[in-house]
């Protein structure tokens, strides 16, 4: 299982929105940066990506 940020997608200009909708605290963003993601923390629910209006979060199994 894996999170994949994209970073060509997103804007880098403002506060991620799929950081808050992460049930565990796994996203975090620096600055306007594209979020990273801690796999230790991820339960692969898929909330970030279906949240990005970019696009920019893919979920694998
Ligand atoms: S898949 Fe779910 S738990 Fe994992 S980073 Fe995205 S919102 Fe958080």
């Amino acid at each position: 299982m894996s999170v994949i940020i994209n970073e060509s997608r997103c804007p880098q200009n403002h506060p991620c929105p799929s950081v808050r909708v992460c049930p565990v605290g796994a996203l975090k963003q620096s600055g306007f940066k594209a979020p990273e993601v801690d796999m230790d923390k991820c339960i692969n629910c898929k909330k970030c990506a279906a949240f990005c209006p970019m696009g920019a979060i893919r979920v694998n199994n």
